[in-house]
């Protein structure tokens, strides 16, 4: 199927059979699944790195002498050189193995303990998931730090002026997505992180929502701290990845302490390991961080541009196809915005709609997508969520509004 003259090359079709789960029922109707959002789907490519690992090369890394321990070493360290390639690191040892996104943030959180005081000023953004603000006031709390918020408005962009107005010489850090899961506003955050630096503070990018549709060059940026999780760009759950500038990676006391990342050990001192192992204690998740590193290359092997260009296309679909129903209000209508589409019907209850819409195979999030402070601002409990990745169709999209206009007939 073309899916546009635009997009001629791009063929869903053919990429969807990558996907086995896209072939499944839920509830005896074709799954469409458009809670890319929350997780992404795994193409068979990466499946079968994962199996390949358990069936032929499980072992624990950068410890044995035996055959087995160095293959799934090397796949591994090959694994942070391909992340280190992807995000344009300058060296491999500036990336940090994590569990994930909310992970990485807590890593440099805590590293920023002993770092600050009372008189020290962060600021952090209204458009945050709970996992870029709860850290952030843990370490305040710790340290008498103040936490200051860049507020945004009706469309669900920031307000920049307001943020010149919070940096001053008492600012240390920065941290603001780089796009948002909530309403899918694309942040300026070159921008963010110029002024930041034009007051000495470091910033810190939870690019958890953006790696799935763009390709971050962290050096371009000059950003100091960018995180993100596999499992939202076609890898497994529970790996990630911390980029960090290498000055303030050997900054940062470590996170945790155990194996593997200590240089020597005695009871009276113990001396830490180089980076990146200062910051990667006990066993890894070896297999996750080498699928981590299929999944970038299944994704660059489709190529971003086209991935972007084409998710844009679902999204001005979805977006034209939604307004065209009674009562449909768009929450997060951004100039810059990637494929996520949150909105609400009417006063009917988010929850009753995803539960129906369940019932005919569609998956969509319904709440405050973990981050509270924005339904607030819009004074609302949640909305209905729908994310869409290169794998969705249009077609789906025209199922969805058939649904939902189901729906909203059966519960107004
Ligand atoms: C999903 C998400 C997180 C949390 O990621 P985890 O994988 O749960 O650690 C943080 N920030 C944003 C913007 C997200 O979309």
């Amino acid at each position: 199927m073309n899916v546009t003259e635009k997009n001629i090359d791009f063929n869903v079709e053919s990429i969807r059979k990558d996907f086995p789960i896209l072939r499944r029922e839920v509830n005896g109707k074709p799954l469409v699944y458009f809670d890319n959002a929350a997780t992404s789907q795994t193409p068979q490519q990466v499946i079968d790195v994962i199996v390949d690992y358990y069936s032929n090369y499980n072992a624990n890394i950068h410890r044995g002498v035996h055959s087995l321990s160095q293959e799934a070493t090397d796949a591994y360290e090959l694994a942070r050189q391909k992340i280190q390639t992807h995000f344009n690191a300058a060296q491999p040892h500036e990336i940090i193995f994590t569990s994930g996104t909310t992970h990485g943030i807590n890593l440099v959180a805590n590293g920023f303990t002993s770092l600050l005081n009372e008189k020290d000023e962060l600021i952090v953004s209204a458009l945050e998931h709970h996992s870029n603000i709860v850290p952030w006031q843990m370490l305040c709390e710790r340290t008498g730090a103040k936490l200051h918020v860049i507020p945004m408005n009706q469309n669900g962009d920031l307000d920049l002026s307001e943020y010149d107005k919070l940096l001053g010489p008492n600012t240390k850090l920065v941290f603001v997505n780089h796009i948002s899961n909530a309403l899918g506003t694309i942040n300026p955050i070159k921008e963010i992180i110029n002024k930041a630096h034009t007051v000495g503070a470091a910033v810190l990018v939870d690019g958890a929502q953006s790696c799935p549709h763009i390709k971050p060059d962290v050096q371009d940026l000059d950003v100091d701290f960018y995180v993100c999780s596999a499992h939202k760009i076609c890898g497994p759950t529970g790996i990630g990845m911390l980029y960090g500038k290498e000055k303030w990676l050997k900054t940062l006391p470590p996170y945790q302490g155990g194996g593997e990342m200590i240089a020597e050990v005695t009871f009276k001192k113990t001396s830490y390991a180089d980076l990146p192992h200062k910051f990667e204690a006990g066993t890894p998740n070896v297999c996750g961080g080498i699928a981590f590193g299929a999944a970038l290359d299944y994704m660059n092997a489709i190529g971003f541009d086209a991935i972007a260009n084409y998710e844009n296309e679902l999204l001005d679909y979805a977006t034209k196809l939604l307004l065209e129903i009674e009562g449909v209000k768009i929450y997060g209508t951004a100039k810059k915005k990637t494929s996520v589409i949150s909105f609400n019907v009417g006063n009917i209850h988010p929850y009753d709609i995803g539960t129906l819409l369940d019932k005919m195979g569609i998956a969509v999030r319904t709440g405050h997508h973990c981050a509270q402070p924005i339904m607030d601002y819009y004074q609302i409990p949640g909305t209905i969520r729908a994310s869409f990745m290169f794998y969705n169709t249009r077609e789906e999209i025209d199922y969805f509004i058939s649904s939902l206009k189901k729906a909203v007939l059966m519960l107004s």
